[in-house]
């Protein structure tokens, strides 16, 4: 192995499932470039750490990493840093961490070749520019899918600038992927084997664009484009913004049968006065007069939602008015965080910053809530029958992982099936992360 040349890379994404989706097309440029994969750092002499800048500890975790990169001998893989710490941290990486030969940012990961060839040469390499030029068009085009289940970035950047949030600042403002390009890559997705697609954006739901006859285009009308893809199984999305949910989006729940009934809709906090100290410009009852609209046209949604506990000022009284909105929206699953100052973003700036045991005991109380409302929504489906995508194998010989349209995890037995496959199962059991199923029949996949 040699890091003057290397030929096997590992690419390690932490983070959200754009990152993930950035760490596939980073992967498929190096294959592109004459490199193979490897599946762990040890035996790569090629390392990309695909970093997440939203809470502190993620980056310290990267500075961990890296120091863990060093061989026993002393010598050490070539490195690139990409993501959003890259983006953040810029020269700062490698001057705190002499070892890193490369720092990318997630607008100009498309540049990594010519990054490599500096750092082949001895030289650091640095390249944290946000180009006119998009990475899109440049990034090789879609090719066979190792799972059946793929990610679709169509949007990226956000202009919202909630006063915690580090998003605007390391992903940009915010850009929606042309129709054409989404339609072109969904199909060759679906063409290289993937059956289900999750569209992806820091704000997926503001998507706009022209469609080919030029009339324009919410991601309503993009899903029903995509819908039309015959091999194509299921259609999901994810992260939505409440002040960005259309009557259209809405309606499509109701109508496109591919579209899954699952909905991430993250409301951050229950009380209007955090709300406003947020800069969410949304209120709690609007957030609540969305999914009332929703459970209209799909009563079975699963929502699932992200809450940030100890944001600066948050009083027993907020935080009780969270907890509040938990019972009243009902969630199926939900993602909760301690609030963590980033650099650079007003409330880091805000006075009246929460003591971390405060925070500690909130996270516990609403972390007990939400997960006694994922274990009722699990016990709800008992007995139904519904449909899996097979995603991965299990522990067990013959057992196979595969997701409900509500994206819970069900673990069947079957020698004869195969992950890609699409099955009737009847939910037998459900614990607090997942369901156990029976199958029923094979669905034409
Ligand atoms: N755009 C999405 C939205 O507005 O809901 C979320 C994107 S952000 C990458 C994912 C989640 O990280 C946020 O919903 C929020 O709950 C959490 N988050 C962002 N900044 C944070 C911070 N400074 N401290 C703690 N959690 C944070
Ligand atoms: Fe961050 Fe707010 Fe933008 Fe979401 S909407 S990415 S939380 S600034």
């Amino acid at each position: 192995m040699s890091k003057a040349d290397p030929k096997k890379f590992h690419i390690k994404s932490f983070g959200c499932q754009m990152n993930v989706y950035d760490g596939e097309r980073m992967s498929e440029l190096l294959a592109g470039q004459g490199l193979s994969a490897a599946t762990n750092s040890e035996d790569a002499d090629m390392v990309v750490l695909n970093t997440c800048h939203i809470r502190e500890k993620a980056v310290d975790k990267v500075y961990s990493d890296i120091g863990r990169l060093r061989r026993k001998d002393g010598s050490s893989p070539m490195i690139a840093v990409a993501g959003c710490v890259a983006q953040a941290e810029g020269k700062e990486i490698s001057r705190r961490a002499p070892s890193v030969d490369i720092v990318v940012g997630p607008q100009a990961y498309h540049r990594l070749p010519e990054l490599m060839e500096t750092a082949k040469s001895g030289k650091k390499a640095l390249d944290t520019d946000m180009p006119a030029v998009s990475k899109f068009d440049v990034l090789p085009s879609r090719g066979k899918q190792a799972r059946p289940t793929a990610f679709l970035t169509i949007q990226e950047g956000c202009d919202k600038f909630c006063t915690y949030c580090v998003v605007p600042y390391t992903r940009g403002a915010e850009i929606s992927r042309p129709w054409s390009d989404l339609v072109d890559e969904a199909k060759a997705l679906v063409d290289g084997g993937a059956r289900e697609i999750t569209l992806l954006g820091q704000n997926v739901n503001a998507w706009t664009g022209e469609d080919d006859k030029g009339h324009h285009q919410g991601l309503d009308g993009l899903i029903r484009a995509l819908d039309k893809i015959p091999d194509l199984k299921r259609i999901r999305y994810m992260t939505s913004h409440p002040n960005d949910m259309t009557e259209g989006l809405v309606a499509a729940h109701g109508d496109v049968e591919k579209l899954m009934p699952f909905l991430h809709l993250p409301v951050q906090a229950g009380s209007d006065r955090v709300l406003k100290a947020m800069n969410r410009s949304h209120s709690a009852q609007s957030y609540l007069d969305i999914l009332e609209q929703m459970r209209k046209v799909r009563p079975d949604i699963a929502l699932s939602g992200d809450f940030i506990v100890g944001f600066p000022g948050e009083s027993d009284q907020d935080f009780e008015e969270t907890l509040q909105i938990v019972r009243d929206a009902k969630y199926a699953m939900a993602f909760s965080f301690k609030y963590s100052p980033r650099p650079g973003t007003p409330a880091a700036m805000m006075e009246e910053q929460i003591a971390p045991e405060v925070m500690d005991e909130r996270l516990q109380r609403l972390q007990s809530l939400l997960n006694e409302q994922q274990y009722a929504f699990n016990q709800q489906t008992v007995g139904r029958t519904t449909n899996i995508l097979l995603e991965r194998k299990g522990k067990l010989d013959s057992q196979l992982i595969g997701k409900t349209p509500w994206l819970q995890s069900v673990h069947i037995i079957s020698p004869d099936l195969k992950i890609g496959d699409l099955v009737e199962i009847e939910i037998t059991q459900a614990g607090p992360n997942s369901l156990t199923g029976e199958i029923k029949e094979r669905i034409a996949a």
